[in-house]
């Protein structure tokens, strides 16, 4: 089967030169996870009088990041969730989107707060993420949820790194002991991704662009989660024979398409690869809706 048309037909297993390799889709995972989701928003609704509701904060007007909040929207709607977005210009002050977390954080009616990354460079994150009240954290990116996580007690942690973990699950993947390096260390995926791999026995290696020979972790790994943000930079001669290759980056190149950080079509000697579009990003939507429905029903119940 040709490369490009077994990409669209995920959850397959590809065969090419005798050698054999999973596509490990997203949706299907996602798909489960909101399915589990109906009962509980259908017993908070009948317990509170309303569902549970998410804020998305959306600072300028990055288009992808337009993109990302209407898929959150979209999720919404379909699981009878209450969403609502507030637009800032570009220009916003740092003091006037406070005010705005603020007043969300105050408001009854609001059980989770999204602010879409990135944030215009006037803008320090680390005010903005220090601002959310940790409650209504549903990206469990505030310095209190950070905590949590590493002390092994979670309140809500990370949606892309949490749908990953979802991910090797529903695949039958048991991560205890084996050698899993994460390829990035960012606060929004590599960090958590690490501390989630740590909590569930997995013998774990961060790798970022300061690290030598890093060739030398990724082909050590049995699973390798790759989250470095470059297009296409990771190829076949990166990863060993049988390892499970989890791509969460996610780029548009010229022609339009997207892609992510590795050149899954060389990886026919691993057992497994996420596809770019249709492997990560379903998941993180996904562990989106699931926490902020975690954090209603410990605000209410
Ligand atoms: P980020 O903040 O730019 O962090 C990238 C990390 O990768 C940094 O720690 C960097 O090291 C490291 N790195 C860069 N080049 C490297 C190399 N050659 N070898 C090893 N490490 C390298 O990015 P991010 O927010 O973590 O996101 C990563 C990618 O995932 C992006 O493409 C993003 O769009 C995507 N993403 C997708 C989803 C989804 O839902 N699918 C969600 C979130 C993010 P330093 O720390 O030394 O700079």
């Amino acid at each position: 089967m040709e490369w490009e048309s077994a990409r669209k037909s995920v959850g397959i297993t590809v065969v090419c030169q005798g050698e054999t390799m999973e596509l490990w889709a997203g949706q299907p995972v996602a798909s489960a996870i909101e399915t589990r989701l109906h009962a509980r928003i259908e017993t908070f609704k009948a317990r509170h009088g309303r569902s549970p509701s998410l804020a998305v904060v959306l600072v300028g007007d990055d288009p992808a990041s337009h993109v990302y909040v209407k898929h959150k929207q979209q999720a919404c709607i379909r699981l009878g969730l209450l969403s609502q977005k507030i637009q800032l210009p570009h220009h916003v002050s740092q003091a006037e989107l406070l005010q705005v977390l603020w007043r969300l954080n105050d408001d009854a009616g609001v059980d989770g707060i999204l602010v879409q990354m990135p944030l215009p460079p006037h803008i320090e994150v680390t005010r903005v993420l220090d601002a959310i009240a940790p409650a209504k954290d549903p990206d469990g990116l505030t310095p209190e949820n950070m905590g949590l996580l590493l002390s092994g007690r979670p309140r809500a942690a990370s949606c892309t790194p949490s749908g990953v973990m979802e991910l090797l699950r529903h695949y039958g993947f048991d991560v205890a002991g084996k050698r899993a390096i994460v390829v990035g260390r960012s606060l929004i995926v590599g960090k958590p991704m690490a501390q989630l791999l740590v909590e569930q026995h997995a013998t774990v290696t961060v790798i970022h662009s300061k690290t030598k020979e890093s060739r030398e972790h990724t082909l050590n790994g049995e699973l390798v989660i790759v989250a470095a943000g470059r297009a296409r930079f990771f190829g076949g001669q990166d990863f060993a024979p049988g390892a499970v290759v989890v791509d969460v980056g996610i780029h548009r190149s010229p022609d339009g398409k997207l892609c992510g950080d590795v050149r899954s079509e060389e990886l026919t000697h691993c057992k497994a690869v996420t596809p770019v579009p249709g492997g990560v990003g379903p998941l993180t939507i996904a562990m989106l809706m699931q926490n902020t429905v975690h954090l209603a029903e410990l605000a209410h119940n």
